[in-house]
C-alpha cells in the first residue's frame, strides 16, 4: 500500500503540491488525472523518492519514506535514511516514464538483465532466465535480441516495463506510459497494464488515456493545482461533482 499524507512540494518558491493525501490499497489500480502542471509527476517522483519532500509523509508498504525514527538520549527524533536503506525502500517500487528510457547498445534481453545482474547481483544465467520470462510477459518472446532502434514505440515501451517487473517490484509506476507513442501502438502497451492489473500488481498510473481508467481503476484521483480536487471509484468519471474536473473531463474525451 501507498499512503501520502497532506504531501507538500515546493520547487524554490514554486509550490507545486499542496497538501495531497493519496490511500492505493494492495493489488488495486490508481489512476490519477489532471492537467499539465498539476503535479502528477511530481507526486509519483515523490513515492519513488527521485524528489524530497518539503512537507507531510509518505508510507510504502507501512514504512516511512526517507526518514525512520530513533532513540536519542531518550528522545524520539527523526533521522533521514542512509542511501543503502534508500535504495532498499526504492527496491520496491517499479517506475516507467513516458520515454522509454532503454540502453540503445544494448538488446532487449541484455536492457532486461542489466539491473539484476548490477543491482541485484544475480547470476548471468539466472537474469538471463528471468529476462525471457519478463520479456514473454509482455509480449517480446521473440524480440529478445533487437536493438531498441529495432523495436516500435510500443516494442520499446513494454521492454521497459519488463525492466522493471524483472526488479520484482511491489508496486508499479507509470508515469504517461503512452502519451509519446503513435496511437496505434497505444493499445498494445494498455494491454500489458491491463494484464498485470489482473494479475494483482499494484499500481499508480498517470494517465490521459480515460477508457483505460474507467475499465481498469479500482481509484480515480483528479489533481489540479496541486490538491486533488475529486477522488473516487471509476464511476466519477462518467458522473463529475467538481466544475475543474468536469471541465477537464470534456476536454480529453
Ligand atoms: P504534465 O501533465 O505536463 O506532465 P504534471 O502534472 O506531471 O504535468 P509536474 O511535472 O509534476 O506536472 O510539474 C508540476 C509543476 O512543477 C510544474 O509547474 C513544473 O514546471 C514544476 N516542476 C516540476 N519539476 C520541477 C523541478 N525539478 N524544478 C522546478 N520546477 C519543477
Ligand atoms: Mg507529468
Amino acid at each position: 500500500a501507498v499512503k501520502a499524507v497532506q504531501v507538500h512540494k515546493a520547487f524554490g518558491d514554486l509550490h507545486v503540491l499542496k497538501g495531497v493525501d493519496m490511500t492505493v490499497e494492495p493489488g488495486s489500480v490508481t489512476v490519477i488525472l489532471g492537467p499539465s502542471g498539476s503535479g502528477k509527476s511530481t507526486l509519483l517522483r515523490l513515492i519513488n523518492q527521485l524528489e524530497t519532500l518539503t512537507g507531510g509523509s509518505i508510507e510504502v508498504d507501512g514504512e516511512m519514506i526517507g526518514y525512520k525514527y530513533v532513540e536519542k538520549k531518550g528522545q524520539r527524533v527523526l533521522q533521514t535514511l542512509n542511501d543503502k536503506e534508500v535504495a532498499a525502500q526504492r527496491a520496491k517500487l517499479g517506475m516507467v516514464f513516458q520515454r522509454f528510457n532503454l540502453f540503445p547498445h544494448m538488446t532487449a534481453l541484455e536492457n532486461v538483465m542489466e539491473a539484476p545482474v548490477h543491482v541485484r547481483h544475480m547470476g548471468k544465467q539466472e537474469a538471463r532466465e528471468l529476462a525471457i520470462h519478463e520479456l514473454k510477459r509482455v509480449g517480446l518472446g521473440e524480440r529478445l535480441d533487437y536493438y531498441p532502434s529495432q523495436l516500435s514505440g510500443g516494442q520499446q515501451q513494454r521492454v521497459a516495463i519488463a525492466r522493471a517487473l524483472a526488479m520484482k517490484p511491489e508496486i508499479m509506476l507509470f508515469d504517461e506510459p503512452t502519451s509519446a507513442l503513435d496511437p496505434e501502438l497505444v493499445g498494445e502497451v494498455l494491454n500489458v497494464m491491463l494484464e498485470l492489473a489482473r494479475e494483482g500488481m499494484t499500481m499508480i498510473v498517470v494517465t490521459h488515456e480515460i477508457g483505460f481508467a474507467r475499465e481498469v481503476a479500482d481509484q480515480i484521483v483528479f489533481m489540479d493545482g496541486g490538491v486533488v480536487v475529486e477522488q473516487g471509484g471509476p464511476e466519477i468519471i462518467d458522473n463529475p461533482t467538481e466544475p475543474r474536473f468536469k471541465d477537464f473531463l470534456q476536454h480529453v474525451l
